[in-house]
């Protein structure tokens, strides 16, 4: 009897001591995860009532559309992973930052477009985009204030502003106010959170109908 009682203790002993051990482990392991990942985004995967949302929607030419209401995109994690590449998702839905020099739109000088990857929200234009020299695509305003939201983010030990997508959520980068005229401000944006879409200045339908071979007589005046 004392000796089945003993055991039992014993044994209940052990698997505390295992349990213990564990839950530190994991405990460490979680906290460990905190520290990598900004806080700032931590709540955002998580599904909730999709909230109505104003933004200003604009053409791909960059003509500005018009002023809507619409239902904030809310998915899944799952959903994200799908959609997007796992670089792409870490600086989107993590708020990681990719390298400086290494996104495909920091040296882009064509004129255009830059909508979220994740939503297809207008955000930035060629119009506002200038050389920082920091190596992301830098502008020193959005498309327009509504399709983008500022917050304070205090990770890694440094106030910086978050920016964001309204639409979606998507991370974009963080803005700074050191940049030029007329705002001052530098949005500074990482390229995997951006789709560029170019204006196309001349179309089919503008060309004069001429057979092969023939000289354009005139080029449109600039
Ligand atoms: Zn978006």
């Amino acid at each position: 009897m004392f000796d089945s009682d003993l055991g039992t203790n014993e044994g209940s002993v052990v698997r505390r001591r295992a349990f213990l051990v564990t839950s530190a482990s994991a405990l460490a392991a979680a906290i460990l995860w905190s520290l990598r990942r900004p806080s700032l985004v931590q709540a955002k995967t998580a599904k909730g009532a999709s909230e109505e949302v104003t933004i200003v929607e604009f053409s791909d030419s960059g003509e500005r559309l018009k002023t809507a209401h619409v239902r904030k995109v809310v998915k899944t994690e799952d959903e994200w992973r799908k959609q997007l590449s796992r670089g792409v998702f870490a600086i989107t839905r993590q708020a990681d930052t990719e390298l400086a020099y290494s996104g495909e739109y920091w040296n882009l000088h064509e004129k255009g477009l830059y909508r979220c990857v994740c939503c297809d929200n207008a955000l930035f234009t060629s119009d506002t985009k200038f050389d920082s020299g920091t190596g992301w695509p830098s502008y020193w305003a959005p498309i327009a204030p509504e399709n983008v939201r500022t917050m304070r983010d205090a990770s890694f030990g440094m106030a910086r502003k978050a920016v964001s997508c309204t639409e979606c959520d998507a991370h974009l980068g963080h803005v700074f106010d050191d940049g030029p005229e007329p705002t001052g401000l530098r949005y500074c944006m990482n390229s995997a959170s951006l789709r560029f879409v170019e204006v196309q200045v001349a179309t089919e339908s503008s060309k004069p109908s001429a057979s092969l071979g023939d000289a354009p007589s005139r080029r449109k005046g600039g």
